[in-house]
């Protein structure tokens, strides 16, 4: 199991994921979290050794991931904290599933 490495993150899974997070260089770094956090678009030197947590751990899909921000510039990421397994997430679907009797069931 890989510990979480913030510095492999990269904005690949940005785009599959929907994020709070608008990055832009346009708009001075704002964090309205949990509604919208304005992030520089690239990273600096400061980034990575002076992030701060914002907010709490949250989880979507295969995913728990928090929101790290930095203190100086204001650059943003979601950070991975750990991929939840197959099985611990296929247990979880069926608890839904089982709860959610109204709606259409896909075979797993
Ligand atoms: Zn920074």
């Amino acid at each position: 199991m890989d510990s979480f490495a913030p510095r492999r993150v990269r904005a690949s899974w940005q785009d599959t994921m929907a994020t709070i997070v608008e990055y832009t260089d346009r708009k001075p770094p704002k964090n309205e979290y949990p509604r919208r956090i304005v992030s520089p678009s690239r990273s600096g030197p400061c980034c990575f050794t002076d992030m701060e947590e914002v907010g709490t751990a949250q989880q979507e899909e295969r995913w728990v991931f928090q929101y790290r921000r930095c203190r100086k510039c204001g650059f943003t990421v979601r950070v991975i904290l750990r991929e939840i397994p197959d099985t611990a997430l296929a247990a979880a679907l069926r608890r839904t599933l089982a709860s959610s009797f109204m709606r259409n069931v896909p075979e797993l």
